[in-house]
């Protein structure tokens, strides 16, 4: 990426109104002192907020992100926003993946399944979260990139695979609960169908306005809750149409 494609990329995600926020100067001493950057990003961009979870904002003390957004804007990587990650998709803002994570009531037992991997940063928050993460990325170079840094960094609970998030990853289900990080129309049924009695999903909904659900599989059916208004990038349909076409790459 040039200077100036990644200039014009963070002025795209900064032009998306996702939450709002006090305008504070960003960090620029995010590479001398990671650990101090996430510091503060947990109290001033999720805690101020009201994310209370302890072990999410533990979880997002822990995590680098800055290993997760590519070289030449890492000194973004603990701001307030959504950064580009390539292939027209982004990393979401830290406090939504903080209030997404806690939305899921994780107490460490629970298997997961994510559709997004994307850089593979939510994955690894949520692998701090629960037993074991299955992650789903449309786009292969993606999906590699993600397996290659989530080895690299040591974790050992996350599986990525290369496929269409829409089939779900039936060979693993039921799952305790599934975190949609890319926003499709309507909910998909097969995400629902892979869904535990009793778990929940947490899912964007819609096109150009979203609505951040939470989703509960009751023995009845299911309880349906609007948390807040998102923009995520939009769940696109693969060619697959098998549930086994797509490649496990942990
Ligand atoms: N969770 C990611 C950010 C997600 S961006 C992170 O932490 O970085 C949304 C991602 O969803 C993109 O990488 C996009 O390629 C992927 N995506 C879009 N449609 C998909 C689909 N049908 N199945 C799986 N992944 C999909």
């Amino acid at each position: 990426m040039t200077a100036n494609r990644i200039a014009a990329a963070i002025a795209l995600c900064m032009a998306v109104p996702v939450v709002c926020c006090a305008e504070r100067p960003p960090e620029r001493d995010t590479l001398q002192d990671p650990s101090e950057a996430r510091r503060s990003m947990v109290n001033l961009q999720l805690e101020e907020r009201g994310v209370r979870d302890p072990r999410v904002l533990a979880a997002m003390r822990k995590v680098p992100r800055h290993e997760f957004v590519p070289d030449e804007i890492r000194e973004y990587a603990y701001d307030d926003r959504p950064l580009p990650i390539g292939f027209e998709q982004t990393i979401s803002q830290p406090y939504i993946v903080g209030a997404m994570s806690e939305a899921l009531q994780l107490d460490g037992s629970e298997r997961v399944l994510e559709i997004g991997t994307g850089s593979g940063y939510q994955a690894a928050i949520l692998a701090e979260l629960c037993s074991e993460v299955f992650t789903i990325e449309i786009e292969p170079e993606l999906a590699a990139r993600a397996s290659a840094d989530l080895e690299r960094l040591g974790y050992r609970n996350i599986h990525v695979r290369h496929g269409d998030g829409y089939l779900g990853w039936p060979e693993e289900a039921p799952f305790d609960a599934i975190m949609v990080t890319a926003a499709p129309p309507r909910v998909p049924q097969a995400l629902v169908d892979q869904l535990a009695v009793g778990g929940r999903m947490v899912i964007p909904v819609g096109s150009i306005s979203q609505d951040l659900l939470l989703i509960t599989r009751t023995p009845e059916g299911i309880e349906r809750r609007e948390l807040m208004g998102v923009r995520f990038v939009p769940m696109r349909h693969g060619d697959e149409s098998r549930p086994d076409s797509g490649t496990d790459r942990q």
